[in-house]
Formats: C-alpha cells, structure tokens, sequence
C-alpha cells in the first residue's frame, strides 16, 4: 500500500510549495524509493488548457496529452518521472465526475452532497495515483492557501484519509511563510501560529512546518522552538526553507534541514543508501559557470515570467551542460512591431515561442527574417516553426501573402492550416493534437545530428499543422524537412524544419515542444544545440569593446 506526504501552504501564495514537494521527490528516490507527486487544484476549469498564460502561467503536457498546472513541470524535472492525466486533479474534474454519476444514477437515491460524495471522490482521485504509476510513496500538494474556501473539500479529504489509511501512512506538510518586520528588527512567528491553528480547526496536525522568510533572515533554533511549541510539532520537524541562488539546490538545502529524514522515520520507509551525486554535480555547475551567453524570447505573455518557464528552464538545462550561464531576454514581439529589431543586436540565439492568434505575429516574422538573413542561431517552438514557415514562404519562395489560417482564414497560400478532419471542431477543452507523438527524422539533417538517432518523440500542443500542399515548392527553394510524424502509409505530417549549415549555422524549427522533457541533468537535445550553436556565435561575435577599439583604430 502507497503512503502519502500532503503538502499545504499557508499565509501567503507563492511559497514555492510546488518546489518544495518537488525536493522531498527527488530526495525521497535518491534513498530507492518509487515516488510520484500530484496536484489538487482547487479552481472550476477541468483542467489548465482553456485558461490564458496571464492567470496560470504556462500550461504542461504530460506523455498522455493532459494540459495541466506548470507546477508538474517542476516535479517532472526535480523527479525525473513522467506523469500522467492522474497527476493533476481539479476541483473542476471532481464535480465533472461526481454530476456524471448522479445522473447515471450511481448514487441510488441518495442526496448527492460535499460529504461524503465529493471527497469520497477526491480521495478515489487521489489513489489512482498510487495504482497506476506503482509509486511507494505519493507526494501531493494542495493548491492555494489554508483558510481559502476553495481548497475545503480536498482538506476534510485529506483528513478523511489520514484517518482511515492510519497515522504511519500519512504525514502532512504545512509551509509558511515567516515574516522579517523591518521596525522590529524581528522574525514573526504569528503568521504561521495562525494558519496551523486554521489547520488543525479543519482536523489537520502537521507533522512538519516548512518556513520561508523570504527574508534572507535565517530561522534561529530559538525561533523554530517557539514555532514548534506554539504549533505542537517537534523542534526537528520545524525546517527552514531559505532563499537560494537556483531553485535546483532547495533539495540539497532541505536535505540538510533533515526533511527527507523527518519523512523517513514518520512513515517508516525502508531505504537504500542516499545517491545525489549526478544532482550535486549538476548545482555545483550551475553554481560556477565559465561562460555566458543571452538568448531572444521572442513571445507575446513576456511580463509574465511562468508563461514560458518550461522554456526557460530548458534553455537553463542547456546552459548547465555546456557551462554556461544562459540569460534569457525576453522580447515582447508586440514593441518589435513598433521600435524594431535593435534588441536582438547583440544576442547569441533566438527563440520564437509557441502561442495562440494573431497579436504580436509581425513581430515573431521579423524577428525569424532577422535570424535567417542575418545567420544568427534561431529556435522556433510551434508557433515559431510554423511563422518559420510563413516567413520562408513570403521572402524567399515569393509567396508575398502566405500566412497560417490561424492569422488570416482568407490568406491565398496557407501554408500552416487546419487539418481537414478538425475543421469542425467546436469545442475548444482538449481538442489540439496533444501529448506525444513520434517522429522520423532524416539521415544528415541538424535535427538528426541533435538527438543522434531516427526515431524520437516529442510532446505537442496545437491545432495547425504544416500543409503539405506547400513541401515542394518551399523545399525547392531550399528548406529542409527534416522530420515527420507518420499518420499512415500515405499520410504525414511535417515535424521540423531547417536551413542546410551551407547557408545558416543553425536554423531549425519543431512542431513540437521538447522543452517539455528537458531535465536539469539532461538537456532537451535541440535546447542542448541550439544553446551550444548561440555560445558559438556569441563568441565569434566582437563584443561591444572590441567593436569600438576597431572603429577606433580605423579612425
Ligand atoms: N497556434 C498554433 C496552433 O494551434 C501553435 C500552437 C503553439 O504554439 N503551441 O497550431
């Protein structure tokens, strides 16, 4: 039987709960133990798919084709465990599924109520986890904040359960935040006194108190006895989460604040010996970078950093495999419309992100043309292939009007369109090609060199698709089609695409987004290239300096 660790949240939001659940994860299969994390999401949408970047921050999709919360992108990399639909639940999904029994009838009868039948729900959800991934121990984080209406039903559910499963099986994690006021020159306890005491009122005793400070302030053993006492956990089990330089070494902080222990004794797991070598290793160069390199992200949510924190952190893992410290300037393609390209000047690469519609797409074409003729490194992630495409067609094939029906539904060449078989779709939950797909990559090409072998796989997210109509004419006038998803014996569909290295250094394009499976310690191949090309470059490039010293000695 799987046991489980919950983790709640309480005084503020952004505690970095996700990361902390993520850290006991990785530190828990560091000691040999099969681990899965999953997220309650306490809001009505069934899942993150239909919501804008803006409220949620970047949508994940798992293997399966669910769209979920970006914090099981946190897990996926911090664990290194593929999820699965199961992994995140909504309140949303919960009432889907409790409404859909009632009116087959399922409840005999009965009136259909919070309790017992929305938690004996959200407690069927969480089990699924344990039976179909295996895992020993399930992690799961609560979203949102003690004292939130929202989250109720999925607390009185984890009371529930802790109360049938017994006391050795489950342990409850509470985070806090611990306040530095500047007049009193104090860290205050209070705050946290009040959300465990909001806690236990709901049945909930935590065995262990995760304080942030935010502060930079350290929590003295003084301080963690008085916030043990107040809160009836033992002085060991309070531990301090503080601040560090990358999110990647919260785990080897919380090792040393002994959580995994604390976690180990309190459900009695049986463990091997602890290996964190290749994780150390890792921080210890993200830590001491030998170079530095800066790449364009050109996208339209850009003030919002979660919007694009799966590429991001890709691009990170790239840099951490090639020493490098990767600094992302993030680009609204939106101002290049208006003051131009100067911002992308000085840069090593250039990556045009995925996205939806038609603001910002003039910006996204320049900065590709710019990338192109220009011979700088350039990324395109999905909607980024797909205006690759556009671009090539209009500027170099002379198709001048060429766009996605996406954009423009009366474009004479549509080059990116709809499948035939979507084109009536009206829902707009779960309908895009979603998930992994495979792809066959062509002997030779850039993208084949990148993943060093044929046949891969890679997670997608979109309705358009390359229109095969356009392959030769493009391909004519030299773009490579470099991978393909095979549909059937006659069908399939365009994958990658990229300029041959005789004309570009590297130019590629991706359908897909293989940010998705990038891990700390092991770069998503094209990210891993792509940021190795941009070092290249980068480094052929005269700095700024030395640009002005030649300027200055012609004269
Ligand atoms: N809007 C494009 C499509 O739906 C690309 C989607 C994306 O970039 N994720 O096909």
């Amino acid at each position: 039987m799987a046991k489980y660790v919950f983790f709640t949240g309480g005084v503020v939001s952004s505690l970095g709960k996700g990361i902390a659940a993520a850290s006991l994860g990785r530190l828990l299969k560091s000691r040999g133990i099969r681990v899965s994390i999953q997220k309650l999401d306490p809001y009505i949408n069934v899942d993150a798919g239909t919501m804008n970047p803006y409220q949620h921050g970047e949508v994940f999709v798992t293997e399966d084709g669910a769209e979920t919360d970006l914090d099981l992108g946190h897990y996926e990399r911090f664990v290194d465990e593929d999820l699965t639909r199961v992994n995140n639940v909504t309140t949303g999904q919960i009432y889907a599924s409790v409404i859909e029994k009632e009116r087959q009838g399922h409840y005999l009868g009965a009136t259909v109520q919070v309790i017992p039948h929305i938690t004996m729900e959200i407690k069927a959800q969480i089990r699924r986890v344990a039976e179909s991934s295996g895992a020993e121990v399930c992690i799961v984080e609560v979203g949102g904040t003690v004292g939130d209406i929202e989250s109720l039903p999925f607390l009185e559910a984890i009371r529930q359960l802790k109360h049938e499963l017994g006391d050795e099986n489950v342990m409850c994690i509470h985070l806090t935040l611990v306040p530095h006021l500047g007049a009193a020159d104090e860290l205050k306890t209070k705050p946290t006194q009040h959300s465990v005491r909001e806690l236990r009122a709901i049945g909930i005793q935590p065995d262990a108190i995760v304080c942030r400070t935010g502060s930079g302030f350290p929590i003295t053993t003084e301080l963690k006895e008085k916030i043990a006492l107040f809160c009836d956990v033992a002085v060991s089990a309070v531990v301090q989460n503080v601040d560090a330089p990358t999110i990647y070494q919260v785990p080897l902080n919380l090792e040393e604040e002994g959580l995994a222990d604390i976690a180990v004794r309190k459900l009695r797991l049986e463990t091997s010996e602890r290996d964190m070598r290749a994780w150390e290793e890792m921080v210890a160069r993200v830590l001491h970078p030998t170079g530095r390199v800066t790449i364009a992200l050109v996208g339209k949510y850009v003030e919002l950093k979660d919007a694009y924190i799966s590429i991001n952190e890709a691009l990170y893992h790239a840099g951490f495999a090639n020493g490098t410290d990767v600094e992302i300037r993030r680009i609204d393609s939106e101002r290049i419309e208006s003051e131009g390209l100067a911002v992308l000047d000085d840069v090593g690469g250039i990556l045009v992100a995925p996205g939806f519609g038609a603001r910002g797409v003039k910006g996204k074409l320049a900065a590709v043309q710019y990338a192109r003729e220009r011979r700088v490194p350039f990324l395109g992630i999905c909607y980024g292939m797909q205006l690759a495409c556009v671009e090539y067609a209009r500027n170099v094939a002379g198709l001048a009007h060429a766009m996605s029906s996406e954009v423009d539904e009366t474009t004479p060449d549509p080059v990116i369109d709809f499948l035939p078989s979507q084109r009536n779709l009206q829902v707009m939950g779960g309908t895009m090609r979603l998930g992994t797909y495979s792809c066959d990559l062509v002997p030779g090409t850039l993208a084949a060199a990148a993943y060093g072998e044929l046949h891969i796989s890679e997670r997608h997210r979109h309705r358009y698709e390359f229109n095969n109509k356009y392959r030769e004419q493009l391909a004519a006038k030299g773009l490579i089609f470099s991978g393909f998803h095979r549909v059937s014996e006659t069908q399939q569909l365009v994958e990658m695409i990229e300029l041959p290295r005789s004309v570009h250094p590297w130019f590629l394009g991706t359908q897909a987004h293989p940010e998705f499976k990038s891990r700390p310690t092991k770069p998503a191949p094209l990210y891993d290239h792509f940021v190795r090309a941009a070092i290249a470059y980068a480094g052929a490039q005269p700095s700024e300096f030395e640009r002005r010293l030649r300027r200055s000695s012609i004269a």
